[in-house]
């Protein structure tokens, strides 16, 4: 008997595999190929995924095998028109990380199963998930070799044409427009300059090209859309070249990955079914307008996996995985929504050129200023409490922003003591009178007297903090209460102990 079996060991499965191993919490990863996934797909690690990857001790690897240079050169035709460079966002207290990273998916898949490893867990490659029947105390997978895992839970995490979620009969509604297609490929491209970024061309017909170096490789990834009837393979991208940069000394080769992408917007209504729950692409699929895809999984994981830990390590009642549903759902409603409003909204920019650089220009800006809040807030969540009048910028079920601190006469950012499985509070001015095993306590104080020091006075101003002021940090960095007197903090932790 396993704890959690998880089911695909896509970034998704692999993050929460990372969580829970880390906790202690004894898990299967059951993946059906017999070897990591080529492709690099998914491309963007925002902020928020940044500061998940952090506290599972991989975001510096992340960091130095990717490349945060917005970059980007225009073309009509064979011309280049303008080069665009969206510069660094500025440092901000709040966030330990203000950049999103490129970097290819099957490296950030790579760099995750490393750490699992490290973790003592592994990735159990070619076996099959067949089947399943989930009871009230237990879940009985079968695998394509027959073997029969027994887990108290299975999360699906087994993408968009989930078995596990057609198993439990989860409408996924939705559209696929089978009109909006394009190929992606990884492969060497001879006759593009690498050091101007991206290079995009747009054709006055409504056809796209766009081709990125992958960080650190010598192959690029590209990315053009099919006309009705075209296959996705070498030829298809080569035509693409020759037929949109009106350019002849372009050449495409020797793919590593090619796929054929169709424009898919589905997601479930329930995240859960009784010992089941559904994560990352097997409960939602989008365009990739936005690049949400492979964050919202990543973020589904973080979530569950300390919510499905401290349940099964008795300190949480089982109500707090219901939680799970209730705070992610309604984040992949949104994302649905806006990545299909953006996709419609991708008109073709005709070859006027002071136009089609201000709308590249004011499309890089809004993207930049997105990046910097990628995050979903669960103000409304459940296990969200705001007990107090004073107003600060940031409320209960928002992102605890970070600061820098001096921490035993040491600059430090408040982020470091987050990392970690534990709660952590913060009492502004008190030490707060409470012992519990989950929770790490720190008594923040102005510059000149003993404690966790605000250097800055950041956290006292986003807090809207007074001497007493408290706030309850969750294991996923969000902030669970924040209130104008410690007396509020084991109220709290019974509300997790009995959820
Ligand atoms: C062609 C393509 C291009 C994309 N481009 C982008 C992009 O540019 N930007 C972006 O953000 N996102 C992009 N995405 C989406 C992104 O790749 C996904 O959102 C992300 O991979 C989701 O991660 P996941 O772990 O939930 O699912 P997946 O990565 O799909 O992983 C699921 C895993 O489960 C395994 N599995 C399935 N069934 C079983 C079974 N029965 N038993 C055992 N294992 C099983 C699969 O083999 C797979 O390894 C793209 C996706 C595709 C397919």
């Amino acid at each position: 008997m396993t704890d959690v079996l998880i089911v695909g060991a896509g970034p998704t499965g692999l993050t929460l595999g990372c969580d829970l191993t880390r906790r202690g919490i004894a898990c299967r990863i059951v993946e059906q190929t017999a070897e990591p996934a080529p492709g690099s797909r998914g491309f963007t690690l925002k902020p928020r995924s940044l500061e998940a990857l952090d506290d599972l001790g991989v975001a510096g690897r992340i960091l130095a095998a990717g490349d945060t240079g917005g970059r980007l050169r225009f073309h009509l035709g064979p011309e280049p028109l303008f080069d665009l460079r969206l510069p660094p966002a500025p440092a901000d207290p709040s966030r330990p990380y203000p950049n999103a990273v490129a970097l290819p998916q099957w490296r950030t898949e790579s760099i995750l199963r490393d750490r699992l490893g490290e973790l003592g867990g592994k990735v159990e490659y070619g076996r099959r998930l067949t089947g399943f029947e989930a009871g009230d105390e237990v879940v009985t997978a079968t695998l394509e070799d027959g073997e029969r895992v027994q887990a108290r839970y299975l999360v699906a995490a087994d993408g968009g044409r989930s078995l596990v979620r057609r198993t439990l009969g989860l409408p996924f509604s939705g559209s696929t427009t089978e009109d909006m297609r394009a190929v992606i490929a990884d492969l060497r491209i001879d006759g593009l300059d690498r050091d101007s970024g991206t290079h995009l061309w747009v054709t006055a017909d409504g056809h796209m090209l766009a081709a990125r170096p992958i960080p650190h490789a010598d192959t690029w990834q590209v990315v053009t859309s099919l006309e009705p009837g075209e296959e996705g393979d070498l030829g298809t991208v080569r035509h693409a070249f020759a037929t949109r940069t009106g350019r002849t000394d372009i050449t495409a080769s020797d793919p590593d990955w090619l796929s054929t992408w169709r424009y898919n917007l589905r997601m479930v209504e329930r995240y859960r079914v009784g010992r089941v729950f559904l994560a990352g692409d097997a409960a939602h699929v989008h365009s990739p307008f936005g690049g949400h895809g492979m964050n919202t999984g990543i973020q589904d994981a973080y979530n569950l996996g300390w919510k499905l830990a401290l349940v099964l390590q008795g300190t949480a009642g089982a109500g707090l995985l219901d939680t799970y549903e209730a705070e992610r759902l309604p984040v992949a409603r949104q994302i649905l929504a806006d990545s299909d409003r953006r996709m419609r909204g991708t008109v073709p920019p005709r070859a006027i050129r002071p136009v089609v650089r201000l709308i590249i220009k004011s499309v890089m800006a809004r993207q930049q200023r997105r990046t910097r809040h990628d995050h979903p807030v669960y103000r409304t969540g459940p296990l969200s409490l705001h007990l107090t009048g004073r107003r600060g910028r940031v409320r209960a079920g928002d992102v605890a922003p970070d600061a820098p601190v001096l921490l035993d006469g040491r600059p430090a950012r408040l982020s470091e003591l987050l990392r970690g499985p534990h709660f952590t509070a913060l009492t502004f001015g008190l030490a707060p009178n409470l012992t519990d095993p989950r929770l790490r306590a720190h008594t923040v104080v102005r510059p000149g007297q003993s404690g966790l020091i605000d250097t800055t006075g950041h956290l006292h101003r986003m807090y809207g903090a007074r001497t007493g002021t408290t706030v309850l940090i969750r294991p996923d960095g969000y902030i669970g209460l924040i209130a104008s007197s410690p007396d509020a903090l084991p109220g709290y932790l019974a509300l997790i102990s009995g959820t």
